[in-house]
């Protein structure tokens, strides 16, 4: 498939009148549209013309959307040619069978012209939503001296263009997290929490996380055990008693809890990666895979400096294997290199020891995260500003960014 605006649509719809429509809209953005009001037909078009997505209606006569859909996926993998059902049957029973069948998206009629062809571009590029909605570690910290990279502490989100939408960790960011998904009207019902340790920092906002006491949502909260003590312990242990005033009993939504160690699982037919970090406990790092794109989400952790008795080769070794190459690592950097020599074996790494792992992993994109609550927003800008100029030594591919709460990329 090309992979590049402007793109080829071919449109099977058996109202001559939704072909206009989308014709027209998708024309005037410079895109080339071929079309047929014949489903039989569809199918011997598509396999001479190859365009880059075919726009299908559900219900015509002859060959039902759906079959249609199901026979091009026979012919086209997802990568040589996407599929956007555009249909006016608004039932989630229907989208579910389109996705089964291979579509890569689904949009309903009535079609809004102002942002149908940024819907249909957002789809056919397949895009992951890398969203920060907390980047402080340890404690909050509101107040002026927080207001451009935001106060609240560990969490992050992934959207990917199907269906699953995976968070990680629940620090107090996942609040802001909660209002928006609820301000939004959103109707999504799966999610995935990975949950990276279970310091306050990383889990104590999840009980205020609105989706939970949503009956019909369902919700798998994964991350390490603690010897005996299980995540699901884990996670009632914060809401028990004179803790909270609420229990995990009284969660709406269907929960479950998996206890995960090293290794490789598939979660949501997403490959997911673990490792363990060096950090007091228990604490996994994550590898996303997604196509050719990955995202690491590697907090808390601490890399030692090589003269420290606590450095261990092996160790570093095995992390640059796990980050190599990634799109996006985001990792712990708690401090300056100067606040680092007083909070050596404290479980947290100085910006100069990530610019090292990000430059040495070939890592594309370095995001500084879990900055240390001491640390001003002008503290934040000089450790990345630090970072940049190191990896400019380098002469390094690798991109370094500070993200602020609310930032939004796609990779
Ligand atoms: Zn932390
Ligand atoms: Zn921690």
């Amino acid at each position: 498939m090309n992979d590049t605006n402007p793109y080829r649509f071919f449109i099977t719809d058996d109202d001559p009148g939704t072909i206009s429509v989308l014709t027209h809209v998708l024309e005037s953005a410079g895109h080339t549209v071929e079309s047929t009001t014949s489903s039989v037909e569809a199918a011997g078009i598509i396999k001479t013309m190859r365009p880059d997505c075919a726009l299908i209606d559900i219900m015509m006569p002859q060959i039902d959307g759906l079959e249609l859909c199901r026979e091009l996926r026979k012919i086209f993998s997802s990568d040589e040619l996407k599929i956007i059902i555009v249909s006016a049957k608004p039932y989630e029973f229907d989208r579910r069978r389109a996705m089964k069948f291979g579509a890569d998206g689904f949009l309903t009629k009535p079609i809004n012209a102002m942002t149908f062809e940024a819907q249909v571009i957002e789809i056919i590029q397949d895009r992951l939503e890398l969203k920060f909605w907390g980047v402080r570690g340890t404690l909050p910290v509101p107040g002026p001296e927080a207001l451009k990279y935001g106060g609240n502490t560990s969490c992050v989100t992934l959207d990917f263009p199907k269906e699953q939408f995976f968070i990680f960790d629940a620090g107090t960011g996942i609040k802001a997290l909660s209002d928006s998904l609820l301000g939004a009207g959103k109707t999504r019902k799966d999610y995935k929490a990975f949950i990276s340790h279970p310091h306050w920092d990383h889990i104590n906002a999840l009980p205020f996380f609105a989706p939970l006491y949503i009956p019909g949502n369902e919700i798998e909260v994964l991350g390490a055990g603690h010897d005996d003590v299980t995540m699901r312990e884990l996670i009632s242990a914060q809401m028990d008693d004179i803790y909270f005033p609420i229990t995990i009993k009284e969660f709406g939504a269907r929960t479950y809890f998996r206890n995960l160690n090293e290794g490789t699982f598939e979660v949501d037919k997403i490959q997911v990666k673990t490792l363990l970090l060096a950090h007091p406990g228990h604490c996994l790092g994550y590898r996303v895979e997604y196509g050719d794109r990955s995202v690491c989400y590697v907090t808390d952790n601490e890399l030692f400096l090589p003269d420290s008795d606590s450095f261990d080769p092996f160790y570093v070794e095995k992390l640059s294997n796990f980050v190599r190459g990634t799109d996006a690592l985001i990792t712990d950097c708690t401090y300056t290199d100067a606040e680092y020599e007083t909070k050596v074996g404290w479980g947290h790494s100085s910006i100069g020891q990530v610019v090292d792992l990000a430059h040495n992993a070939d890592v594309k994109n370095l995001y500084l995260f879990h900055h240390d609550p001491g640390q001003t927003d002008d503290d934040i800008d000089r450790k990345h500003e630090t970072a940049v100029e190191d990896l400019a030594k380098r002469n390094s591919s690798t991109q370094c960014l500070a993200p602020s709460e609310g930032d939004l990329v796609r990779i």
